[in-house]
């Protein structure tokens, strides 16, 4: 019998009756679902989409022989949250919906994928959040800690689901979880303690979602809260939001800027003598380390998820040279400043993922060489004068994309940048004329500062369509 403040463990799923709130398209929901199915529980699926735009993931779960679910597509029922016992709701669901009032009204317990996968999981947990640099920050620990022959798992908002692995997974094992403040939000009501909670950086992000920074600051803090004295925490020391945040754990610092005779308390320090040098202060030995060397890929802000990374894989048991391995066989993830190609002298960078003009700002400060860009897409109707700045800032060359283009173009106008761009008609024109633009030791970036629907399904098409035209460059 489930309550709804009971600990869920996996014997009590099946037979019960399971309502999914929100498939969405990242995978997470569709795992619950199997999960859920494979538990033989009785599973109700209930999104606000119509089935074709679920379409990947419902052909997903056609292939769940044997476990018929109910399909409540287009429409929310009271009766599939007032007859449930659990409901496992969307993160990006706000709390203070209707319809999970009516499923806890009726006793229900409420969970999130992540939230079911953290009562059911075994291992010990290290949780990632902040505001950018999460997923490269979770990828690089899980990196690390696979390199020093430990069982790394790595899951959480970084895309699928781990609750298939549970019967993998083992107390001994780490699991490394991206965490967004969607998902935190949720996690509060189940008062989650990370092993080690790292938190990268704040800025004011989602408050569409949160309405306050205030309550986006809070929900990025239940990666906190609820730590005992033995856990850890590694914070930025950078962040003047961040490093004021209190803490119950062990207190663990990165940044960057520190002379070595500053470093006082444990962490992973770049200090400034040499922005490559990382001081690496963990119990009474302090440590210099050619951290800065160890990244493959550009930017000052990689190096700071690796000092993210290593105090936190570093507090898991890694060495030293695991750092280097890990680090160094880390390639970065796709469509994160990627390169994707080299010829004639030009690099390619993929950065699709880039869609504030803050992103495209990091990107372009990570290249000492030229920078020939292209840039614009959909319109989010958000002010477009910080990203027509950073580009007259920042670049050779501009192509200039999408349904952003002309306003690019007449903002540039007004800056007076007299640089040359275009607007094209075609993601094919602006990679021709970006290319025509482009000298030898130029890099030629795609880091649009704009979200990808007017030409493309995705940032992810937006991205590989660039990397296959820069293979053909060649
Ligand atoms: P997140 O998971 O938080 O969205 P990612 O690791 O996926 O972050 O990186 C997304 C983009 O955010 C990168 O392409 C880069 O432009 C920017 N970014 C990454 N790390 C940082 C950082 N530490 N500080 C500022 N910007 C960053």
């Amino acid at each position: 019998m489930i309550t709804p403040e009971s600990n869920l463990d996996l014997e009590k799923l099946a037979g019960i009756r399971a309502t999914v709130m929100g498939l969405g398209t990242f995978g997470g929901g569709a795992g619950a679902v199997e999960f859920l199915c494979r538990q033989g529980a009785h599973v109700t699926v209930t999104d606000l989409r119509d089935a074709g735009s679920l379409a990947g993931q419902l052909e997903r779960l056609d292939r769940l022989p044997g476990h018929p679910i109910t399909w409540r597509l287009g429409e929310h029922r009271d009766e599939d949250f007032s007859g449930a016992d659990l409901v496992v709701v969307n993160p990006a669901v706000p709390s203070g919906s209707r319809w999970t009032a009516i499923a806890e009204a009726a006793g229900a317990k409420l969970t999130t994928e992540i939230g079911l996968f953290w009562d059911l999981c075994p291992a010990r947990t290290i949780a990632v959040t902040g505001s950018n640099g999460k997923s490269t920050t979770t990828a690089m620990i899980h990196a690390i800690l696979s390199a020093s022959g430990q069982v790394a798992w790595l899951g959480g908002n970084i895309g699928g689901s781990l609750l298939g692995e549970l019967r993998s997974i083992s107390p001994d094992d780490w699991v490394v979880l991206e965490l967004s403040s969607f998902q935190l939000e949720h996690l509060d009501r189940q008062q989650v303690a990370p092993d080690i909670a790292v938190v990268t950086n704040l800025s004011p992000n989602h408050l569409d979602r949160h309405k306050t920074l205030d309550a986006y600051r809070h929900a990025k803090q239940t990666i906190l809260r609820w730590q005992t004295p033995e856990q850890a925490c590694v914070l930025n020391d950078l962040d003047p939001d961040v490093s004021a945040w209190s803490f119950r754990g062990r207190r663990c610092g990165f940044g960057g800027g520190c002379r070595p005779d500053r470093v006082s308390g444990p962490g992973v320090h770049l200090v400034d003598v040499d922005p490559e040098t990382a001081m690496v202060r963990m119990g009474e030995t302090a440590d210099e380390i050619p951290l800065g060397h160890w990244v493959v890929g550009p930017g000052h802000h990689n190096r700071l998820n690796a000092a993210a990374a290593t105090a936190a894989a570093l507090l898991a048991g890694a060495r030293v040279e695991d750092v280097r391995s890990g680090l160094r066989g880390f390639d970065g993830l796709p469509h994160r400043l990627q390169l994707v190609g080299e010829s004639g002298g030009r690099s390619f960078y993929d950065d699709s993922l880039a869609t504030t003009p803050e992103s495209v700002e990091v990107a372009l400060a990570s290249f000492d060489s030229p920078v020939v860009l292209l840039a614009g897409g959909y319109d989010k109707r958000v002010p477009l004068e910080d990203l027509a700045r950073t580009i007259a800032r920042g670049t050779r060359a501009a192509a200039l994309m999408g349904e952003t283009a002309g306003e690019l173009e007449r903002l540039l106008v007004e800056i007076g940048w007299d640089g040359p761009r275009r607007v094209c008609e075609s993601f094919d024109e602006a990679f021709e004329w970006a290319m025509f633009q482009s000298r030898s030791g130029d890099n030629i970036v795609l880091s649009p500062g704009c979200a990808s629907y007017d030409w493309f399904p995705s940032f992810r098409e937006r991205g590989e369509e660039f990397a296959r035209l820069a293979r053909t460059a060649a």
